[in-house]
């Protein structure tokens, strides 16, 4: 993953990261940056900064590359990770378009329900899925349990015996393969907290074969986050295949292979793979070696995130004050850490463009940060920028873990969430109150 070290970067185009921005001329040549046709200045003034943006064609043009990836393979369905952007609006936008999704909490199932989403189109991942949160997903009628470890099997077998009912379940396998991404969001090597071992994964599957309780339904395969080379997935599925082959000499059948998500998307100037050139060849490969074996073409999914969402979103900021401190130039910004946690958490990467380009003005170079106490606290580092105190910025590519991953460090609100949708603009989320955060402080 690009990390945001020191050297000077250049301005990101932002047209280079989703066909809905674009600069726009006016008449006293200063560029505008909008989305979808929307002035994002203007949104600003309306709506107050911090901000964040989406694009609702953004998010339909990524979700339907994965759907004509898969056209024609009966079944297939692409379950969106909601935990990359949870907002209700966005979980309806892709449920209209038929998208399952991805969970993993009790809360983003509340969300899918409360979007309209359908839950026997979800599939329930996580590592540490509590009893009330099984009976929940069980109640609600969850499409499948991910599960990731022996102790999880059993666990989801004694809720659904208590409530009479049979969980259907897939195996989260470690492929132990180096997805070559940040560590912080590579899954698939066995160092990981995430899915079972191939050695240990027989075992699981046994056990589940063998309870009243459990319909092995799958496999289930998510080797990391932000992967900019598809050699990684072929290497993960030849496994995944060998290890279903092992459990069918057993007389355990598979027919379902979850696959994941994981595909990157363009910080800098990382040429991901598209999901139509990922796609088709895992299908064919899964393809081969069923008529290879005999076997019926067995039902596919994927899981993907921040591919859907990362570029459909910005975080629009106003410039508070520029300071020196020694040889530095500091913006300090509206927005914060808690707002955006990608720089502190993995010095992830992220574009800057002025909302109002004007060449005039002198450029300078800054590092972007904000108002948190904490020297963590930035946003990017080292960019040329042509501002002055007042002017806004555009934070890129925030679409993805930018407000899920939003705290109230500080006691600030979180960001007030716009949806464009046909170049209209409609607030999909109100700015967070004070009031807000003190109301769970009870008893005083
Ligand atoms: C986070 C996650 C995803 C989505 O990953 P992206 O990189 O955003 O596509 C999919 N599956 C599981 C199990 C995850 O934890």
């Amino acid at each position: 993953m690009k990390t945001d070290s020191t050297p000077t970067h250049t301005a990101v185009a932002p047209e280079s990261l989703s066909t809905q921005l674009q600069y726009q001329t006016g008449s006293t040549g200063i560029q505008s940056l909008v989305m979808e046709g929307a002035d994002l200045n203007a949104l600003a003034d309306q709506f107050g900064t911090p901000l964040y943006v989406y694009s609702a064609q953004h998010i339909i043009d990524a979700y339907q590359a994965y759907a004509q990836a898969c056209e024609g393979l009966a079944d297939a369905t692409i379950c969106y990770a909601v935990k990359a952007n949870s907002n209700i609006h966005i979980l309806a936008l892709l449920a209209q378009q038929g998208a399952g999704f991805d969970i993993v909490s009790a809360g983003e199932l509340a969300r899918i329900l409360a979007a309209g989403g359908n839950p026997a189109k979800a599939v329930f991942a996580g590592v540490g899925k509590t009893s009330d949160e099984i009976r929940f997903a069980l109640e609600k009628g969850v499409g499948c349990f991910n599960v990731e470890s022996e102790q999880e099997m059993a666990r989801i077998a004694n809720v659904a015996q208590s409530m009479g009912v049979k969980a259907k379940v897939s195996l989260r396998v470690n492929p132990d393969v180096d997805a070559k991404t940040h560590p912080y969001i590579s899954t698939g090597l066995k160092e990981n907290k995430f899915g079972v071992s191939m050695e240990a994964a027989p075992q699981v599957y046994r056990f589940a074969h063998q309870s009243p309780w459990l319909e092995v339904h799958g496999v289930d395969c998510h080797i990391g986050s932000q992967l900019t080379d598809a050699s990684p997935y072929f290497d993960a599925l030849d496994r995944v295949l060998a290890l279903l082959d092992q459990l069918s000499a057993e007389g355990i059948e598979i027919n379902h292979l979850d696959l994941g998500g994981g595909i990157g998307i363009r910080y800098l100037d990382e040429t991901p793979p598209s999901p139509k050139d990922v796609l088709p060849a895992l299908i064919a490969k899964v393809k081969t070696w069923a008529q290879a074996k005999g076997r019926s073409m067995p039902t596919l999914s994927f899981e993907p995130g921040r591919s859907i969402v990362g570029n459909s979103g910005v975080l629009l900021t106003e410039v508070q004050f520029i300071k020196q401190n020694g040889d530095k130039n500091f913006a300090i910004v509206d927005a914060a850490m808690n707002d955006l946690m990608r720089p502190a958490m993995y010095q992830a990467f992220h574009g800057v463009a002025e909302l109002q380009k004007d060449a005039a003005k002198p450029s300078q170079l800054v590092d972007l940060v904000g108002p948190v106490c904490e020297s963590g606290d930035w946003l990017a580092r080292n960019r040329n920028l042509h501002i002055e105190q007042g002017d806004r910025l555009a934070i890129l590519s925030a679409g993805a873990y930018g407000q899920t991953m939003a705290s109230n460090y500080n006691s600030r609100g979180r960001c007030a969430e716009v949806l464009i949708t046909q170049g209209q603009a409609r607030l999909i989320r109100t700015r967070e109150t004070i009031e807000d955060q003190l109301r769970n402080e009870i008893g005083l």
